[in-house]
């Protein structure tokens, strides 16, 4: 087999442990945005629940000026009453007393309320404090864990990449890039074997002309230009001879099968003259 096969499949090794490794480094933000995004909303609770507070606040004071407002009023009444000689005037403090009593009781009411409300509300507030003390804990150590996380999975990944590099360093940039691509959509398997003439990567039956300059290119020791594509799955091919003609014939059937959907699997399927499809197409991914 030609010495490229050998390095493509090294390679599609290597980049499908790259890929891992570099999807796995994008995940571990994600973990943290979770918990950073918990925080955040704790801290806009305790924010409203703050401002709540002082508004209450702000109206046990009004209530307690009206209440004090009452006293005295009930109190200057009381006093008044004690110098008064007519009996009309007795009836107008008498009333004054009265309405001021109640206020002072509506008051009283409305402030034993209110400083209830307060109590539960500051309750409130203190176990949303202990929450979002315990999630700022929670991030700080996650971040922690994160960096150190990215750390090493960044050591891994540079020595993947070491490692690709020097299996790709003799190979065209473009046939890497595509081969690269290929990995990253094909789920990790970028180069199959052809077995009679069916491409073991997606199964499809391939024409019989195309199978043969896949033979030809597999023996031929010559530069990586010949490499040819699976027209239905863009993987690299490489001739292996098979003995697997039940599994053949299977094929056979499943394909026709297929034939109706040929269209939707796998791109041009008009006619199987090789000359004519250009497989370095890259519309099938
Ligand atoms: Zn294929």
């Amino acid at each position: 087999m030609k010495e490229i096969y050998n390095t493509l499949s090294q390679l599609q090794v290597v980049l499908a442990q790259m890929f891992e490794v570099e999807d796995k480094i994008k995940e571990i933000p994600k973990e943290l945005a979770d918990q950073e995004d918990a925080l955040h909303k704790t801290k806009i609770t305790y924010l409203e629940l703050h401002e709540k507070i002082e508004k209450v606040k702000e109206e046990l004071k009004t209530l307690r000026i009206k209440l004090d407002e009452a006293g005295n009023k009930r109190e200057t009444s009381e006093k008044m009453m004690e110098t008064i000689t007519q009996a009309r005037e007795f009836e107008t403090l008498q009333k004054e007393i009265e309405t001021a009593k109640e206020d002072e009781q509506k008051f009283r009411k409305g402030l034993i309320a209110k400083q209830n409300y307060l109590e539960e509300q500051e309750k409130k507030l203190f176990a949303q404090e202990a929450v979002m003390q315990n999630q700022e804990e929670e991030v700080r150590e996650a971040k922690e864990a994160m960096d150190k996380q990215i750390e090493e999975k960044q050591k891994e990944l540079d020595e993947i990449v070491a490692k690709k590099n020097e299996l790709a360093k003799d190979l065209d940039p473009n046939l890497l890039f595509k081969f690269e691509r290929i990995i990253r959509n094909k789920g990790g398997k970028g180069i199959v074997a052809v077995h009679n003439i069916v491409c073991t990567g997606c199964h499809m039956i391939l024409p019989a002309q195309f199978v043969n300059e896949v033979r030809a290119s597999t023996n031929n020791e010559s530069d990586e230009d010949s490499i040819l594509f699976c027209p239905y799955c863009s993987r690299v091919l490489y001739y292996e001879d098979s003995t697997d003609y039940a599994d053949l014939e299977e094929k056979h059937l499943a394909a026709e099968e297929k034939d109706d959907t040929a269209d939707i699997i796998g791109g041009d399927s008009s006619g199987f003259d090789t000359e004519g499809i250009d497989f370095d197409s890259d519309s099938d991914f």
